[in-house]
């Protein structure tokens, strides 16, 4: 109520819109780009100065960075909505290798599938045929992923004049696809303990799925060695994929506002208001940034009560659930050409320093020093963030060895990641030793980094600045700093099968749709750009 009396409702004929558009990342982006070709009047509110949230790339002193993610994956999705679009990107390949201690290899095509298994067996002899296992069913994975993103995803195809499409492709591909469907259903369990069941040997366990989210689906984890054959880069950085959607946007007249956050909805009136209590009106709304937020700022007064109560229902079981692990991210600017760091890795890299695996550092161990924080001294911290940094593996991009104009003649850009819990960072603030926390984490990265794979570094740096999930959440509004959306257990309060995406846009309120990460789980640039699209169409229909 107090909301309400603050709020001017005044609304001028300028302040109204067919669809309001909440969120500037990848997903608002392509939900406005269809909304405005399709000939809406159409708004997009960001409330940060720069759009794509995390698809986005910055620079500083002649450096250029990506601030989320690192290179993208087409997944039949990308290429079809570009091309549906017509929108040009320059874009290269973005080729990944692969290291546990002194052993680099790169992942060029399927055959070096074969290389990942010898490089476990040198490191694991002991292990062989519990490689072979997981192998085994990584093959399968990476058939099954040939088939789900075998052709043009359909949702950005017009199947009704496209008749080549549907009778060549489409349902030729069909049964496969539904067959494929089946089989990814039963490999929901989380990847942890699927591989118990496959691998006795706890450190090779560790190095096939340390790096996934906790809980991850086994298929999800497992489908990435086909990802990494997908990665491309677009020419400038990822943020050229925003950039474009942003001037299709504004080329069909479509209105963008930066710095505008979006403080409240008032779903019986159809109006949004931001920070500056303006009040902007609707027919259709896509909320395409965090639910949780979008649960608490919305009101339901006006609404049909049978509508409020579905409403308040689900409202309960978003506020329940939380964001997946987050990362933290370190930036370097260092004074050594690309060559030296080229000779070692290709620019998009995983790597962990030891084969040892974390174990229980960063699940049990963390959880019970979370839990008993207020008993532990910044030293038995400090101990488990040696153990954390050594034992991890990091996600490591050079933006330079994929475009050399992105950085200045015979230096590099280093772009360092490791998963992280939110929660350390929250108890770590409120303790009041953050910046000292997050020199310690930065300083204990770029030691392991230069104890093992690239030893001239520690020396050679000029500037370094670090990203925490803290950063995430207050720059992208995302719950908990998270990265791609709903933590992965046991109930999602979303839309999880891949066969029914086509409803993860739907919200109680008729008037309003949802997009991007938090829609549909397992969340990620393809998924944003899909629920984007899917959300703009179910409106586009409506209207007609
Ligand atoms: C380090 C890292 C690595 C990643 N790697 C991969 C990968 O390999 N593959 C992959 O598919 N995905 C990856 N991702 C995830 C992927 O980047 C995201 O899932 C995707 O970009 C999410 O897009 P989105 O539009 O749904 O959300 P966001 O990018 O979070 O965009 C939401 C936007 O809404 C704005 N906003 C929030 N609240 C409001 C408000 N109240 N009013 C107005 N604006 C608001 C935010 O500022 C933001 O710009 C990675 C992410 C990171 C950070």
């Amino acid at each position: 109520m107090e909301l309400e009396t603050k709020m001017k409702i005044t609304t001028p004929v300028e302040n109204k819109y067919n669809s309001i558009v909440v969120g500037g990342g990848i997903a608002g982006l392509t939900a406005a780009a269809y909304l405005t070709r399709a000939g809406q009047k159409v708004l997009l509110t960001e409330k940060n100065k720069e759009l794509g949230g995390l698809v986005n790339s910055f620079e500083r002193n002649g450096f250029h960075f990506e601030a989320g993610v690192r290179a993208l994956e087409d997944a039949g999705i990308i290429w079809p909505m570009l091309k549906e679009l017509n929108i040009q990107l320059e874009v290269v390949k973005s080729p990944v290798s692969l290291g546990i201690e002194n052993e680099v290899i790169a992942i060029e095509t399927l055959a070096d599938l074969q290389k990942y298994q010898q490089l476990l067996e040198r490191l694991f002899p002991e292990s062989l045929d519990e490689i072979d296992a997981v192998l085994k069913v990584i093959r399968k994975i990476m058939q099954d992923m040939d088939v789900l993103y075998g052709i043009e995803n359909p949702v950005f195809k017009d199947i009704r004049h496209d008749k080549e499409f549907l009778f060549k492709k489409l349902l030729p591909w069909l049964p496969k696809f539904l067959f494929t469907i089946g089989r990814i259903n039963r490999m929901n369990m989380p990847v942890e303990a699927y591989l118990k069941t496959i691998v006795r040997n706890p450190s090779l366990r560790d190095m096939i799925a340390q790096h996934f989210f906790k809980n991850t689906p086994t298929f999800f984890a497992l489908s990435y060695f086909s990802l990494y054959l997908d990665y491309f880069y677009p020419k400038g950085g990822v943020g050229k994929l925003s950039d474009a959607l942003k001037t299709k946007i504004m080329a069909g007249g479509g209105e963008i506002k930066t710095e505008t956050e979006v403080t409240a909805v008032q779903a019986g009136k159809r109006c949004v208001f931001d920070q500056y209590n303006n009040c902007y009106t609707y027919d259709h709304l896509v909320w395409a940034a965090d639910l949780n937020a979008f649960y608490r700022l919305t009101q339901t007064e006006g609404l049909d009560a049978k509508i409020s109560r579905k409403f308040e229902e689900t409202k309960r079981k978003m506020l329940q659930s939380r964001g997946t692990d987050s990362v933290f991210t370190l930036f370097l600017e260092v004074d050594e050409p690309l060559e030296s760091f080229g000779k070692i890795a290709h620019g998009h890299f995983f790597y962990t320093p030891s084969k040892q695996g974390l174990g229980a550092t960063h699940r049990e161990e963390l959880d019970a020093l979370l839990r008993n924080f207020d008993l532990i001294s910044r030293e038995e911290v400090l101990r488990w963030l040696d153990s954390f940094t050594r034992l991890n593996t990091y996600e490591i991009s050079i933006p330079g060895l994929k475009d050399s104009s992105l950085v200045p003649e015979g230096k590099t850009g280093l772009i360092i990641s490791l998963l992280a819990e939110y929660n350390l960072f929250k108890a770590i603030q409120k303790a009041g030793w953050l910046p000292e926390f997050t020199q310690a984490l930065e300083d204990r990265m770029i030691n392991v980094i230069t104890a093992s794979v690239y030893p001239m570094l520690n020396e050679k740096i000029m500037g370094r600045f670090s990203f925490s999930p803290l950063n995430i959440e207050k720059r992208v509004g995302s719950s908990e700093g998270a990265i791609v959306g709903w933590a992965f257990g046991k109930e999602m309060p979303v839309v999880s099968k891949i066969q029914y995406s086509d409803r993860s846009v739907f919200t109680p309120i008729s008037s309003i749709f949802q997009a991007g990460q938090w829609a549909y789980s397992p969340g990620g640039v393809p998924m944003s750009i899909l629920t984007g699209k899917l959300a703009a169409d179910k409106i586009i229909k409506k209207g007609r």
